[in-house]
Formats: structure tokens, C-alpha cells, sequence
């Protein structure tokens, strides 16, 4: 059993669900699990429609027809029959959307984003899966939502693994001959409500539905050749590394590299069951793999940028030093304001911290905090860690720029630098 999943750029037009055709065409020997993400930007549509609908705006209805445009007119071009079910199966999928516009937002913000913005797997996947079929290639539609099995935390779900371990071992069987066609980045609570696993966690689901089935292999289908050292939109002359170690892409990832969801490696690691990265516009390229055991030779230096961070800088009031105490209490205010902390350093009377900026949580910590401690910050700033770093490296980056806080450690830089205006 293989498992690929197609992102959302990789599915955004009709050309794109044809190349996914032809891609599955040439794995079609073996038994197959797709798992798909939510076509192109669709997932931030459906986000910017729940932030309207929560708001009541006026303009609510004209997104959701234009969420609802874009589908048809991809299945327009797709399915010259237009009698095929293809059109009724996403028009009722649509239909969940319709009836929560009707009724007034209720209070748990979370559970209306995760039932709206989980539509757009729902379509992805009816597309896709009926084309293959309506192309002749048999292939079976699965609902994620009754195998990946999660608590509810709406927004985040998190997994509950032994449910999901036997439904999915469940499904092994009813795969034969066909090609299982399920949805990235949802999953279902006891209460058969949907949830979601967390922005760009398609490749996570892939991850969850591999280890379950015990894969051989899981491939990303991307529109990079691979797991590049930097972001080829910021840096110019990027490589592409032909094999990574489940801890190196794990530390990538964990530091921001967005070309894989973080929790993705863990489940895949624990199986030993490799990652290809690979681009879908040249399906028989190498790409990237991600496994166990790889060639120890020198790795290229690997820049991840983390824009939107904010340098929180805390000094004790009353001028004591920043004892362990104060470290508890600074740490259980990210902790409950779920503040996610990239980077840190104190000195005697103060405690500095790189964090991920979100206006509504750093508002909670300030209060948390502003009792104790005098705060200074700075937000719009950038993070950039650097993997095996070499000294040209960091002065190419820091050029112009000013450097508000460094630590480096035998393998890894970090930098909290303002952005150029
Ligand atoms: N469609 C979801 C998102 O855009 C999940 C994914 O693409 O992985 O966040
Ligand atoms: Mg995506």
C-alpha cells in the first residue's frame, strides 16, 4: 500500500486534477490511498466566510457563491456529461454550508470554523474521485471523518490513535482492486462532528492513514522539486536535497520549513516508513526522500524564515533576580495562553522571548505577565535559523539588518532580525 497526497496547489484547476490522473495511471498497479487538501486558496475563502458569517456581514452569501463558482466551473470543464452525479454530490456537500448560514452564529467559534472550512476536503475529494472514476479509473470515496478519529478540540483535534488504528486497519480490505480516494487535514469526534487538525495538516492525515495501514511509503506531490534548503521565493540559487533524516526534517520543520506539516514525521518515523517529496509537475523526477537511515555527507546549510514574531523582553519590578520560580510562572503564561515560543535567553533581571505573533494571545500574556514584570516588545520581526551554518552564510543574511537577539549551537543558528521597511 502506498499513500500520496496532492496538496491544495497541486489540485487548483482542471489541469491539475488531469495531471493527478495521470500520476495515480502510473501507480495504478498497486493498491493506492489518496488523500487530498481543499483545491488551491479554497481553504482561506472558507476561513474569511466563517470570520464574515461569525460577524454577520452582509457580503457572506457572495463568498459562498463564489466558493461554490469556483468548484463548478473546474467540474464544467472536467465532466463534458453533465448529467454525471459528480455535480449533485458536491452540490449536496455545499449544502451543509447552506443551512449553518441560515441559522445564527453560534458561540463556539472553533466548531463553526472546523464544520465550514472542512468543506472544501469534502469537494476536493468528490471531484477528484469522481473523475477517476468517470476516466476509468475505479476508485472509492472515503470519509476521513469516520477514520481518523479525534477529540473535540474544534480547530485542533487531537487524535485519539486506538480508534483510529482499528478503523483504518478496517479499511485495508475493502481497498482491493480500487483506489481509495479521502480527505486531508479533518477528522470526526464520538459525536460524528467534524474537525479540523490544524492549517496545512493534510500532510499529518496522509502521515496518520500510512502508519494505520502500515505503507510502504507516503509521497507528497508538490509544486517544488523537493525539500529545498530555502525558500526559493526569498533566496536565490536554493538546492534541493536528495535524502534527509527523519530528525533533520523533523528540526526543519519544527523551525518553521513549511514543506511539510511538523506532526507529519513523527507517526512515519515510529513505522519506519519513508517520505517522498516530490513535484507533480514531473512526476518521475527523484525528489526528496525522508527515512531512516541516510548518507551522512554534509548537508547544505538549511535558512528558514519565520516572519511575524514578536521579541517579548521581561525585567523583574522589584529589581530581583529571574530565579526558577519566575521561569515557572513566565512558562505557565505561554502555557495557558498557548503561545508558542521559538526562541529564548535570560540574564539576571531579564527574560527575553522570540514568539509567534497573535494579537488576541500576546494580549492575554502581557495581562499575565504585567503585574511582575516591566514589558517592552517588538513585533514584525523575523526569525531565521539556520542548519549547519557556515559564517559566510549568516553575514549574506544579516546584511543591512539589525540582529535583536543570536544564539548559536553546533549545528544551529538563530536570529531575530527587523524586517527591512
Ligand atoms: N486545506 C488545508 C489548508 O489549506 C489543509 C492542507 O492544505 O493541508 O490548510
Ligand atoms: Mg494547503
Amino acid at each position: 500500500m502506498e499513500v500520496f497526497k496532492f496538496g491544495g496547489a497541486s489540485v487548483k484547476d482542471p489541469d491539475g486534477i488531469k495531471n493527478l490522473r495521470a500520476i495515480v495511471e502510473m501507480h495504478r498497479h498497486k493498491p493506492l490511498l489518496l488523500v487530498i487538501s481543499a483545491m488551491g486558496k479554497t481553504t482561506n475563502a472558507l476561513e474569511k466566510l466563517t470570520r464574515s458569517y461569525l460577524n454577520q456581514n452582509p457580503d457572506t452569501r457572495q463568498l459562498f457563491n463564489n466558493i461554490k463558482a469556483y468548484h463548478f466551473s473546474i467540474l464544467e470543464s472536467l465532466f463534458e456529461d453533465k448529467n454525471s452525479t459528480a455535480f449533485d454530490d458536491v452540490e449536496n456537500a455545499f449544502v451543509e454550508i447552506d443551512w449553518i448560514l441560515e441559522e445564527d452564529p453560534p458561540e463556539n467559534h472553533d466548531f463553526v470554523y472546523d464544520q465550514l472550512v472542512s468543506i472544501g476536503e469534502l469537494v476536493s475529494t468528490k471531484i477528484a474521485s469522481a473523475y477517476l472514476s468517470y476516466t476509468g479509473i475505479e476508485a472509492k470515496w472515503l470519509d476521513a471523518r469516520s477514520y481518523i478519529h479525534t477529540d473535540n478540540s474544534y480547530g485542533e483535534g487531537q487524535v485519539d490513535w486506538e480508534k483510529t488504528e482499528t478503523a483504518i486497519k478496517n479499511l485495508l480490505s475493502g481497498l482491493t482492486g480500487t483506489i481509495g480516494v479521502t480527505q486531508g487535514f479533518i477528522g470526526g469526534t464520538s459525536e460524528n462532528y467534524t474537525t479540523t487538525l490544524g492549517r496545512e495538516g493534510s500532510d499529518y492525515s496522509a502521515a496518520i492513514f500510512a502508519s494505520c495501514l502500515k505503507a510502504d511509503s507516503v509521497t507528497i506531490w508538490k509544486d517544488v522539486p523537493g525539500v529545498l534548503n530555502a525558500d526559493p521565493k526569498l533566496f536565490p540559487g536554493t538546492v534541493k536535497y536528495e535524502e534527509l533524516s527523519y530528525a533533520e526534517a523533523l528540526e526543519m520543520t519544527y523551525f518553521g520549513a513549511t514543506v511539510i506539516h511538523p506532526k507529519t514525521i513523527r507517526p512515519l518515523k515510529i513505522n519506519n516508513i519513508p517520505l517522498y517529496v516530490k513535484p507533480f509537475m514531473s512526476p518521475n523526477e527523484t525528489g526528496t526522500v525522508i527515512k531512516a537511515d541516510i548518507n551522512p555527507a554534509t548537508l547544505a546549510p538549511a535558512i528558514i524564515v519565520k516572519s511575524n514574531q514578536v521579541l517579548i523582553s521581561l525585567s523583574t519590578k522589584d529589581f530581583s533576580f529571574i530565579t526558577e520560580n519566575h521561569l515557572s510562572d513566565i512558562f505557565g503564561a505561554f502555557a495557558t495562553t498557548h503561545t508558542k515560543v521559538n526562541m529564548i535567553q535570560n540574564s539576571a533581571i531579564s527574560f527575553s522571548g522570540c514568539l509567534d505573533y497573535n494579537e488576541e494571545r500576546f494580549e492575554k500574556l502581557k495581562q499575565a505577565l504585567q503585574n511582575e514584570y516591566n514589558i517592552r516588545f517588538n513585533t514584525g520581526l523575523q526569525l531565521i535559523t539556520i542548519r549547519h551554518f557556515k559564517k559566510r552564510v549568516i553575514d549574506d543574511l544579516t546584511q543591512g539588518k539589525t540582529i535583536l537577539m543570536e544564539q548559536f549551537s553546533r549545528n544551529t543558528a538563530q536570529l531575530v532580525l527587523k524586517q527591512q521597511m
